[in-house]
């Protein structure tokens, strides 16, 4: 419990520190939790500290924390790769969707939504990095994408999400989250309501913010390492 608390608030200067010197008021860079793997006692520990948002990438795991988390205020979110045979089983339990990255996916998840009598709120999820293992719709694509997506009136575009490169190499990082920043632009230019950029993980949390993020997602720094690869969340077959 106490590395919980040590750690939160160490992510909590980091935000801080980048604000400062980058000029942002840090009230405008969200913390999302990103939960995966971790038990629901934990999680409780950081909501109990005011922290508001967390973020899972599995069903399975949405629903089992869900009964112990659902009595403390705060809002889930689903960032893992969505299957389409999940999505009624997702929206159980979320609020905002952010891997939203194929028409496929758009065209069930409005179905259900018809058949639910309810709207979400969606991230498009961009794959900067153009990294195969990560999910997200190309760069070049994702405007006329946003623009397929605004017809759908059962689902609120709210932002973009990224997952940056993982690279040791801070300007190529920086690149992926630039690429998202100028989607926005393109976005807002059209009319297209893109308020959230959500980029930035434990390693890469301070490029992100630098270049605008509004919402970071953070699990390693908070909650220590996890025991499965990230590739076991990020591949279709699992
Ligand atoms: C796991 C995960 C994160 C958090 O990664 P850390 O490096 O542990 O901070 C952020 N975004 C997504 C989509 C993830 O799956």
């Amino acid at each position: 419990m106490k590395d919980i608390l040590s750690n939160l608030s160490t992510v909590k200067r980091r935000i801080t520190n980048t604000c400062e010197k980058t000029g942002r008021n840090s009230s405008d860079v969200k913390l999302l939790l990103a939960t995966k793997t971790v038990a629901a006692d934990k999680i409780e520990i950081a909501l109990a500290q005011g922290e508001t948002l967390i973020g899972e990438n599995k069903v399975q795991e949405l629903k089992e924390k869900f009964e112990t988390l659902q009595t403390i205020p705060h809002q889930t979110h689903f960032i893992g790769h969505l299957q389409s045979n999940k999505i009624k089983e997702v929206l159980k339990y979320v609020d905002c969707i952010q891997s939203v990255d194929r028409i496929s996916l758009v065209n069930k998840l409005q179905k259900r939504l018809d058949f639910e009598d309810k709207t979400i709120d969606v991230f498009i999820q961009v794959n900067t990095s153009y990294e195969n293992s990560k999910f997200g719709i190309e760069p070049k694509k994702a405007l006329d994408f946003a623009l397929k997506l605004k017809a759908y009136e059962r689902i609120n575009i709210k932002g973009l999400m990224t997952i940056g490169l993982f690279s040791a190499d801070n300007e190529k990082v920086r690149n992926c989250f630039r690429m998202l920043k100028n989607i926005q632009y393109q976005m807002l230019d059209k009319g297209i309501p893109s308020q959230e950029l959500s980029m930035g993980m434990s390693g890469d949390l301070e490029t992100a913010i630098e270049e605008g993020s509004t919402m970071i997602r953070v699990g390693t720094a908070i909650f220590g390492k996890r025991h499965y690869p990230d590739s076991y969340y990020w591949n279709e077959t699992k």
